[in-house]
């Protein structure tokens, strides 16, 4: 009698889908990983290879007290096929774990072409299979035909094509000497972050908005940005005039210094982003300007002298689905249980973010497959904080997220010194994640 499950079907073979693929095949499941190039190529990638790093050859901070690092030690934990690889093929680069991408590639793809349950089948996608368990991994640049049918799937109003996002900062990085918490007019519960600014601060920091140096735009995104008009760029506004921006996101009416009576001549707002109201996104500030430029000119802004940027601001293309809506934190769509996705497309962001959907996606297919209850990790790990968040943010204002620490659940006991404190979440994490993962090797799995 043959026991063996229908194959399971990955859809996608970049950093997520390759994950995802090597987790099922791992856990004795027969698995068909489709990646439409070479046939078909994105207008981000090169080779014909699987997990093709797009850009950078970085993925991100080595030390296990860094968000990064610590997503780097959790998925060696849990047995990570493109973490591994990514250790054998690393090329010095300071504190980064950063890899020959080449023969990483490459590595990747053999060892998947050789497993003897992986098809790696070449073709575009442009329909979700109706039937069967299927893994979502297609990024940022999804083919038309497929994200149009994602879209039929999900609801129009789930998907996003453009990722015009502002900075994301640390809240205990404010200065709350100049900031303070109120709401215009005083609507809602002093909900705002506001930093007020005096005539002299405005028009430096106007100035030297106007003057920074900005990052290209590829021809694709430029396209895209076309359908953007609505969301236009900080410093794209601030060039229409000395006044633009007080009339827009840096308006002052209806704000007084609840401890002076003292009205503004502009005020920065922040949102907040997260339930635990840790991280503050900048209201209006969705840019183009280069990192460092965006560090040193948002810097300018009364209270935010030494604030700690999460995320930068980026406008560029990217496929997403609105996940708080339609994910569980198991990464399966609430709507289609068999149904799963992972990576860039779900609202994560970076290579290493994607491995680790990839291999949460892949487990959860494989225990599908053999009809046990998929699993989520412990919300004080960084891969749990992280696909808790995608799954339960505001759905309203819901935008990428890269691992940080401000998204995993604060110490029982406060602790002030930062580097301490990262060390304290870092083994906090990595002793739950052990203690997880040895309770789900009492059930078979593939960890
Ligand atoms: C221009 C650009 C630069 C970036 N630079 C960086 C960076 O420097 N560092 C960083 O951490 N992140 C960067 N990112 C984000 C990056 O995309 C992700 O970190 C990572 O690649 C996401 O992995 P993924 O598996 O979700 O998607 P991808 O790695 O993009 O993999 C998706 C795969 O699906 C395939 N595919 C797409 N549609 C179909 C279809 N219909 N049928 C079959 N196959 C399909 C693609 O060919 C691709 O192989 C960049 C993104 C872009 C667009």
């Amino acid at each position: 009698m043959n026991l063996q499950p229908p194959p399971i079907h990955v859809i996608g073979g970049g950093l997520a889908g390759t994950e995802a693929t090597w987790q099922i095949a791992r856990a004795g499941i027969p698995v068909v990983l489709h990646e439409m190039r070479p046939l078909q190529t994105s207008p981000a990638h090169h080779t014909e290879e699987l997990a093709e790093l797009v850009c950078s050859n970085s993925f991100g901070a080595q030390a296990s007290d860094r968000a990064a690092g610590l997503l780097h030690e959790e998925l060696r934990q849990l047995g990570a096929i493109v973490i591994q690889t990514a250790d054998r093929h690393q090329v010095p680069a300071g504190g980064a774990l950063a890899v020959d991408r080449a023969i990483f590639s490459r590595d990747l793809t053999e060892t998947l072409a050789n497993h003897p349950l992986i098809e790696l089948r070449r073709g575009e996608v442009r329909q979700i299979p109706p039937e069967g368990i299927v893994v979502l991994t297609t990024g940022p640049l999804t083919t038309d035909p497929l994200a149009e049918d994602l879209q039929r799937f999900t609801g129009m109003q789930y998907m996003s094509f453009f990722d015009a996002a502002s900075p994301i900062v640390l809240g205990e990085s404010i200065d709350f000497e100049t900031a303070f918490r109120a709401s215009r007019y005083d609507k809602g519960d002093a909900d705002y972050i506001n930093c007020p600014m005096n005539k002299d601060q405005y028009l430096h920091f106007w100035q030297e908005l106007c003057a920074a140096e900005q990052a290209e735009l590829k021809d694709f995104e430029r396209e895209t940005a076309k359908f953007f008009e609505a969301c236009l760029p900080i410093e794209e506004m601030a060039k229409r005039g000395e006044d633009t921006m007080r009339y827009g996101p840096l308006k002052p009416v209806g704000l007084t210094d609840p401890r002076t009576s003292e009205r503004f001549y502009a005020v920065v707002q922040l949102r907040q982003e997260d339930k635990a109201g840790n991280l503050w996104n900048m209201v209006g500030f969705q840019t183009n300007l280069r990192w460092g430029e965006q560090k040193r000119v948002f810097r300018l802004i009364p209270g935010l002298e030494n604030a700690e940027f999460i995320r930068m601001g980026v406008m560029h293309r990217n496929t997403f689905i609105n996940s708080p809506e339609l994910l569980e934190s198991t990464l399966q769509f609430k709507k289609r249980p068999t149904l799963l996705a992972a990576g860039q497309l779900t609202g994560t962001e970076g290579y290493t973010a994607a491995t680790a959907g990839g291999w949460l996606a892949g487990t959860n297919a494989a225990r599908l497959a053999r009809g046990l209850e998929p699993v989520t990790l412990p919300t004080t790990t960084m891969m749990g904080s992280l696909f808790e968040f995608i799954s339960s943010a505001s759905p309203k204002h819901f935008q990428p997220m890269p691992p940080n620490f401000g998204i995993i659940p604060e110490l029982p006991v406060k602790v002030k010194n930062k580097r301490e404190r990262y060390g304290k979440y870092r083994d906090r994490a990595l002793n739950d994640l052990t203690q997880w993962r040895d309770r789900l090797l009492t059930i078979p799995a593939n960890v």
